[in-house]
Formats: C-alpha cells, structure tokens, sequence
C-alpha cells in the first residue's frame, strides 16, 4: 500500500520534470513547447535549444546512409540463402 503510493508519487515527479511554469501565466507547461496552450503567448525557455538545421542535416544524411547499409546487407544474405 505505501509502497504503490511511493511509485505514483515518483511517477508525478518523473513528469514534472518536464512540466515549466508558463512566464505569462504561470501554468505548468511542456518546456519544449514553443506557445502555451493556456495563454496562447509565444515561449521560449532558455535551456531548450531547438537543433540546428545544420547539425540534422548531418544527422539525417547519416541516417539515409546507414539504411542503405542495413538494406544493403539484408538484400545480400537474403540472396545467399
Ligand atoms: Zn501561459
């Protein structure tokens, strides 16, 4: 019993880390939101830095490139087979 309580409370506190009070209203919000649901003003928290384009350009590259790879090797063992 106490110890059901203890894992619900941890759970809230799991989810509240992501929760920020809104600085035009003060609601709780997701920080990685960009506008506050509540007020419908425009937010920007400092630490939350949105990718840069040029980072997830690479990123994607890296992606497609590691696909191919991955089709590229089930293609080969298929026709072995
Ligand atoms: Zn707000």
């Amino acid at each position: 019993m106490e110890k059901s309580k203890k894992n619900e409370n941890d759970k809230l506190k799991d989810f509240r880390r992501y929760l920020e009070p809104c600085p035009h209203c003060g609601r709780e919000i997701l920080y990685h939101m960009t506008q506050c649901p509540f007020c419908k003003k425009e937010v920007n928290f400092k630490y939350y830095k949105p990718m840069d384009p040029e980072k997830a350009k690479t990123i994607k590259v890296i992606l497609a490139i590691i696909g191919f790879i991955v089709v590229f090797i089930l293609l080969f063992y298929m026709n072995r087979s």
